[in-house]
């Protein structure tokens, strides 16, 4: 009778200790069962795609069409976000920092925090101005930059690897296969930048989201607001693009996806320079399906379209 009850308390306490740490994602049981993610928004997803492949089970939070700064999770994010294996962010401020929507559903689910990875902790931060115009912030769009492409893949497959230590090999293999198309994109703006006159090397955006690409390839940068969060098109803020492309040699204005046409349009119309005919990706991908739906295309439509843009100016 108690040799019974001895092993029904142990068979119980097993299934409870397996059923506790299920959601570990390394214990032998699961080495089948896809490691459950969470990213913070559609490039990050894309990467754990890529570099998951089939050993993951993705859910993004912020999906095409609403802003990365701020964002409300729904129920089903905050569900998906208490039970994943491992959780992506972007960093740099993207997701609004530590007192940022992120890190507030992140409180509010109790995630472990050896479960959390930043992607941009080898990234070197650049800085915008601040709301007041005086205090610095962090820029948050590194990604636009293939070279900052490169440091957050490795990162995430780092990650993998640690918190998913079984299919170590498999995170390594397909992580190596698209490091090496990130180097070759590399490459390729640095060819499509060099190829333009010295002269036209000047990208015009809305939102200042191009700056750690700008500065790694050498292109002059000019915007019309800093950052998303700020007031959008201020008749400042346009005097202020206006003043800076009479002044320069500007062939083309550029306008990304996500953003208000309408203050460019403004600056265009002040300035007699036209705005180029297709939009520039900065704070998302497409939807599956569209032009645009992968970080790859992501960087090689961005490339084509400046690159075009100031090309067909001359
Ligand atoms: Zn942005």
């Amino acid at each position: 009778m108690k040799k019974w009850w001895l092993g029904f308390i142990l068979t119980s306490m097993t299934v409870f200790l397996l059923s506790a740490c299920g959601s570990g994602g390394a214990d032998d049981s699961s080495e089948d069962k896809p490691l459950q993610v969470v990213t913070s928004f559609t490039i990050i997803a894309d990467l754990a795609k890529e570099i998951g492949g089939d050993d993951v089970d993705i859910h993004n939070l912020v999906p095409t069409g609403t802003d990365p700064h701020e964002y409300e999770p729904l129920p089903e994010d905050i569900k998906k976000a208490t039970d994943a294996d491992i959780l992506f962010y972007n960093g740099l401020n993207l997701e609004g920092g530590k007192n940022g929507w992120f890190f507030k559903m992140i409180d509010t689910v109790g995630q472990k925090e050896e479960h959390i990875f930043s992607l941009t902790d080898q990234v070197e931060p650049m800085y915008i101005a601040g709301e007041d115009g005086q205090d610095e912030e962090i820029n948050p769009h590194a990604f636009i930059d293939p070279a900052v492409g490169i440091k957050m893949a490795e990162a995430m497959r780092d990650a993998f690897m640690k918190v998913d230590p079984d299919r170590k090999a498999d995170y390594e293999k397909r992580a190596t296969a698209y490091l090496d198309r990130l180097k070759e994109m590399d490459q390729t703006y640095e060819e499509k930048i060099n190829d333009l006159p010295e002269a036209d090397r000047v990208l015009v955006t809305s939102e200042r989201a191009f700056q750690y690409m700008a500065n790694h390839y050498g292109l002059k940068e000019a915007f019309i607001w800093e950052i998303d969060t700020e007031e959008n098109g201020s008749p400042s803020q346009i005097k202020s693009l206006v003043s800076f492309i009479k002044e320069h040699e500007v062939p083309v204005l550029f306008v990304e996806s996500n953003v208000d046409t309408r203050p460019m349009e403004t600056v265009s119309s002040e300035t007699g320079v036209p705005i180029f005919e297709k939009t520039i990706y900065s704070d998302e991908i497409g939807e599956p399906g569209e032009e645009v739906d992968t970080y790859m295309k992501y960087l090689e439509y961005n490339i084509n379209i400046i690159h075009d843009g100031l090309k067909g100016s001359e």
